[in-house]
């Protein structure tokens, strides 16, 4: 089922959900952890999951394999993310081709980052920026794939000219999107802010804030460089001082995340996609301190059925 439709259900019924999101680990055993902890976090209830997508198609096997098991095996709906930069046309057809085998409608659209030692790319394909991609998946695939795009309530970090970048990301939506999920936000007033923007543009597709319960120091100083977004100068503070202490840390990063997610809520955002970095903890905290999940039991008999036999595979 395509995500957007099942946002729009979510938002119309003014049910409060959540979205998750995944990254491909490099080792056999790092995959077998983390289906296990798919598997139980599964059991919250999640509206679909997302499988990150390496730069240049670093990752192109293993994001499609971890895709083929939250949609067959864990029965959630899936949303692949695809990046466009350093990836020629053959690429890309075969990502998605892989994707619609795999039964996945949903796509992210991106342009993604230069790939680590190599300069921007854009090929004969013409794929310069995401909305270059949404374009071709649109004229080669018509309405198959359901399209997400990434939206920046800061501004994007590589744009000095942010009514620029603003108007680009409108083309982006036109060019064909069905719903966005924003870059990570700390600041949830930024957030609302820009959402009030996108709408009153005449921007009305669903858009969800993304959020990251910080779960370590280091992971949250690389990201909040590489992103820039604004971090608030009290969370700031906290973590600084917490820096030694890993579970002072997580406790930091979860109060405040629940603190984000219930601020977004009361203003108005039915839910919201969190960043697992793979981990089950702090999201799960998250979740049941903000009202946005419980347990709901063990999966259903289909779902265990498959696993079964995806372990015998
Ligand atoms: P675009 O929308 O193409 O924008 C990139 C820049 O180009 C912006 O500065 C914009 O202003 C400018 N621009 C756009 N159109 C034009 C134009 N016509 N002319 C001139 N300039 C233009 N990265 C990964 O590698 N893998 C992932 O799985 C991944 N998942 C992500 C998920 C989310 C929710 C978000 C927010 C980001 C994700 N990223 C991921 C990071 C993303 O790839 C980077 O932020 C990247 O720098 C921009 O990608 P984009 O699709 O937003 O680019």
């Amino acid at each position: 089922m395509k995500v957007s439709e099942k946002l729009r259900q979510a938002i119309a019924s003014g049910e409060p959900f959540f979205s998750l999101e995944f990254f491909p680990p490099k080792t056999e055993q790092g995959l077998a952890n983390l289906y296990e902890r798919i598997e139980r976090m599964a059991r919250l209830g999640p509206l679909f999951a997302a499988v990150t997508w390496g730069a240049g198609g670093s990752t192109a096997q293993r994001t499609l394999e971890l895709c083929s098991a939250c949609q067959g095996v864990f029965g959630l709906e899936t949303v692949m993310h695809l990046t466009c930069t350093n990836m020629d046309q053959a690429m890309v057809d075969e990502a998605l081709e892989g994707a619609k085998e795999a039964g996945i409608q949903n796509i992210l659209a991106l342009r993604g980052d230069r790939p680590r030692n190599q300069e921007y790319q854009i090929g004969a394909n013409g794929f310069a920026h995401a909305a270059d991609l949404v374009r071709y998946i649109r004229e080669k695939y018509g309405d198959y794939f359901c399209l997400g795009v990434a939206g920046y309530p800061e501004g994007h970090m590589e744009s000095d000219d942010k009514d620029l970048d603003f108007e680009y990301f409108k083309e982006k939506v036109k060019a064909g999107a069905d719903f966005v999920i924003s870059q990570l936000v700390f600041d949830h007033e930024l957030f609302t802010a820009w959402e009030a923007k996108c709408r009153e543009h005449g921007i009305d597709i669903p858009i969800v804030p993304g959020i990251l319960p910080v779960q370590s120091y280091q992971s949250f100083r690389r990201l909040a460089f590489l992103t820039k977004v604004h971090v608030p100068v009290e969370l700031q503070e906290q973590l600084e001082a917490a820096k030694a202490n890993d579970q002072a840390v997580k406790d930091i990063g979860a109060a405040h995340a629940v603190e984000a997610v219930r601020a977004l809520r009361a203003a108005g955002a039915c839910g919201v996609h969190l960043t697992t970095l793979n981990l089950e903890n702090s999201v799960r905290r998250v979740l049941q301190q903000s009202g946005l999940a419980g347990e709901r039991g063990t999966p259903a008999p289909a779902v265990a059925a498959q696993k079964r036999e995806w372990d015998d595979f």
